[in-house]
């Protein structure tokens, strides 16, 4: 496929046919899903919309090393060259970067004054942690308008995807780096390998590279369908990537599980060698997924029949509802929704879908062109059911619209199970 000025979502698309964390093409196909369009990408226009192209959304699993992954790779100037969210609009999001900065500072100490390298910046608000306890900084992001406008408030960006040239620039311009971070980057990358070497050669001698990613074994006990989509390349669990991080010349030091979208892990490695000494909880993750099964592929095909019923008992109830003339919306225009209305089958079901971000409404969904409208939409109107296609933020949409409710409204919630969910209360479906 090629780029076309015709339709402003059709990217370049390709397919791997190795194992990005080891080379094996021993690939097993353990979560068949249907194709899907690019997710973040909603329409200005409802023309066309069932023209927009979908590209495969499957997930593999490495039968050598256990890494999940999609093999199917969007462009990645596509994705992010425009990317414009911006993470100083999700305060939960700036308490944890704070709250890692204070966990990293008080457990490593450099001497001179440090840098930290962020790979995948976004506006700054990791780097601003760590600013104000008294790191130098420097961002890395291909966002060009989020990264100069990081740099004028005082975050200096470079506008780049990290590559060795980078790496070269840095190093002279800044000396090595005494934490590289890499948040929410690390499960988006398809060169893994060339990522990883450029941030082991960034690093000084004791250096620590700290990464966040979504966390496989959280996705398949939570069943997070809405964290699969084009972007997130990798569904990460500790046993593949220690081993990969080791072949890079870099060793676990400390792992640690998060509640953020959904459920993360944040691992710290240093370069083999490294002053640092190893914390238990590598040991006791690697030993927690080795009984959980988690490089199995059979405990992924457990999660997609989970799904399968979980779809199969939503269409029942949302065909039954319809012959009555029940209507159906969606709350939350996000990237999940597109992966939850895909697989759902919710594509004909849901009549509109509100969100508060005024930058969102007026869109359409691809292939289906779903009209995005202002929230209070929702009260003027009032469907009988809106399904939550935000599910990360369920329980603060179901608290801020206990109106809907005491009205007669219902939300639907899809994961981990079908729920209806009242001004009574809520039952499973
Ligand atoms: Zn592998």
């Amino acid at each position: 496929m090629t780029n076309s000025d015709s339709h402003p979502s059709l990217a370049t698309a390709r397919q791997r046919q190795t194992c990005r964390l080891c080379h094996s093409r021993d690939l097993e196909l353990v979560l068949p899903l249907s194709p899907t369009p690019v997710a973040e990408k909603y329409l200005d226009h409802p023309a066309n919309a069932d023209q927009v192209p979908v590209y495969p959304l499957d997930l593999f699993m490495c039968r050598r090393c256990g890494h999940v992954q999609l093999l199917h790779i969007i462009d990645p100037e596509f994705l992010y060259r425009d990317f414009n969210y911006r993470s100083a609009g999700t305060p939960a999001l700036v308490r944890h970067f704070d709250e890692t900065a204070e966990m990293l500072a008080s457990h490593y100490h450099f001497s001179g004054s440090p840098l930290v390298v962020d790979i995948g910046s976004n506006d700054g608000s990791l780097l601003r942690c760590f600013q104000s306890r008294g790191f130098r900084v420097l961002g890395v992001d291909p966002a060009r308008e989020i990264a100069a406008e990081a740099s004028a408030a005082g975050i200096l960006t470079l506008p780049e995807f990290l590559t060795p040239c980078v790496v070269e620039q840095i190093s002279k311009e800044h000396g090595p780096a005494s934490i590289v971070c890499a948040f929410n980057v690390f499960a988006h990358t398809d060169d893994l390998e060339g990522m990883t070497a450029c941030i082991r050669d960034l690093l000084a001698p004791d250096g620590i590279f700290v990464f966040e990613c979504s966390y496989l074994g959280d996705i398949l006990e939570k069943m997070l369908l809405g964290t699969i989509f084009h972007e997130h390349l990798s569904h990460h669990s500790l046993t593949p990537l220690a081993s990969f991080l080791l072949r890079l010349g870099l060793e676990l030091v400390d792992v640690r599980r998060n509640a953020i979208q959904g459920g993360s892990i944040i691992g710290i490695a240093k370069k083999i060698g490294g002053a640092h000494h190893e914390f238990p909880a590598v040991r006791e993750m690697l030993t927690q997924e080795k009984l959980a099964g988690l490089a199995t592929p059979d405990t992924v095909r457990r999660f997609g029949h989970s799904l399968a019923s979980a779809a199969a008992r939503l269409s029942a109830f949302t065909q039954q509802q319809q012959s009555n003339n029940r209507r159906f919306w969606g709350f939350g225009a996000a990237r999940s929704g597109t992966t939850l209305i895909a697989q759902l089958g919710l594509g004909k079901i849901i009549e509109r879908i509100v969100d508060d971000n005024p930058a969102k409404q007026g869109k359409f969904t691809p292939l289906h062109a779903i009209p995005v409208v202002p929230t209070p939409l929702l009260y003027k109107e009032m469907p009988d059911f809106t399904l939550i296609l935000a599910w990360i933020h369920s329980d603060t949409i179901i608290a801020a619209h206990k109106a809907y409710l005491q009205a007669g409204g219902k939300f639907i919630t899809c994961f981990p199970e079908p729920k209806i969910i009242g001004n009574d209360g809520a039952i499973l479906l």
